[in-house]
């Protein structure tokens, strides 16, 4: 599993900081993750292939999160797509896409299927064989989920050579990754657990965009194998003021949620324009958990 981070900073763009944008290597799947403005244009950066992105995520509402969506799917339409495309999302992205469809005079050349959540309780939004997502309830001035992804449980994995020397017949290899006994073609009961070993146990990634700090999210995040959850502000810049009548957090906030849900890797973004040393929120974050580091434009990161 692999996380790109194509814009990790609050509010307005500058050159070399980018509104929250990120993409997910998960088990074949290339999720986009929001789409503030210029995601497209970061994404052709990354040389990521457009028709790979089958799913897009969108937290809320708020232009630092949605306003590049446009553009990105009405480039694919450009690109002549066929494959449709979902977007899970608020209540009210349908409306704030095909508006500006509509007043735009836009065609696409693909459907688009809306997936609005409203709950406030937690949901299953995708599964597949391989992978779930669920909303992770946000605490924020508008209606926000950020998002926790996990892989399911593979199969046993199969030792080839072993099997072979054993006189398994081939047919038999799938019962033997899912854990049943087979009888080789010398007639002898063969245990599963001689022939295979262990799947690689399943990762996790969760996604804490624009939040207060919110403990209430912490059964929804435990043991997550990253943890990205916003630091708009700094607590020992003694902003925690302006964090909770913004409907943000601090680094020591995030901390203190890496810590509560046991994640086994802490990384901050959202940064507020007015700090100019990012390592500062390393620091703060550190003093209540660890590992931690700060998000980049151009970060990538493998989960494990
Ligand atoms: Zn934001
Ligand atoms: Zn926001």
């Amino acid at each position: 599993m692999q996380l790109t981070i194509l814009g990790c900073h609050s509010a307005s763009p500058k050159s070399n900081a980018h509104p929250t944008a990120q993409v997910l290597e998960i088990k074949g799947h290339l999720f986009l993750i929001d789409c503030g403005e210029g995601t497209q244009v970061r994404l052709r950066q990354h040389k990521v292939k457009f028709s790979r992105i089958k799913h897009i995520f969108i937290s809320h509402l708020h232009g630092d999160h949605v306003f590049g969506l446009l553009g990105l799917i009405t480039t694919f339409g450009l690109l002549n797509r066929k494959e449709s495309l979902t977007l899970h999302g608020p209540l009210g992205v349908k409306e704030f896409v095909e508006t500006q469809l509509r007043l735009s005079g836009s065609y696409l050349s693909y459907q688009v299927y809306y997936n609005e959540l409203s709950s406030s309780d937690s949901e299953l939004i995708f599964e597949d064989e391989g992978v779930y997502v669920k909303t992770i309830p946000l605490k924020h001035r508008i209606y926000t989920n950020g998002f926790h992804f996990e892989e399911k449980l593979g199969e046993r994995k199969l030792n080839y050579q072993k099997a072979v020397d054993l006189e398994i017949n081939p047919v038999y290899f799938n019962k033997l990754k899912q854990s049943k006994n087979v009888v080789s073609e010398r007639g002898e009961e063969i245990n599963y657990k001689d022939v295979t070993e262990d799947p690689d146990p399943p990762k996790s990634y969760s996604f804490c965009s624009d939040t207060s700090y919110s403990p209430e999210i912490i059964p929804h995040i435990y043991k997550t194998n990253l943890l990205y959850h916003e630091s708009t502000f700094l607590s020992s810049a003694s902003h925690e003021d302006l964090a909770y009548k913004t409907g943000h957090s601090t680094a020591l906030h995030a901390g203190l949620i890496a810590r509560k849900a046991k994640a086994k890797k802490l990384l901050l973004g959202h940064f507020s324009a007015r700090y100019k040393n990012l390592d500062a929120f390393v620091n703060e974050a550190q003093e209540v958990f660890e590992p931690v580091e700060h998000a980049h434009t151009g970060m990538q990161i493998d989960i494990n």
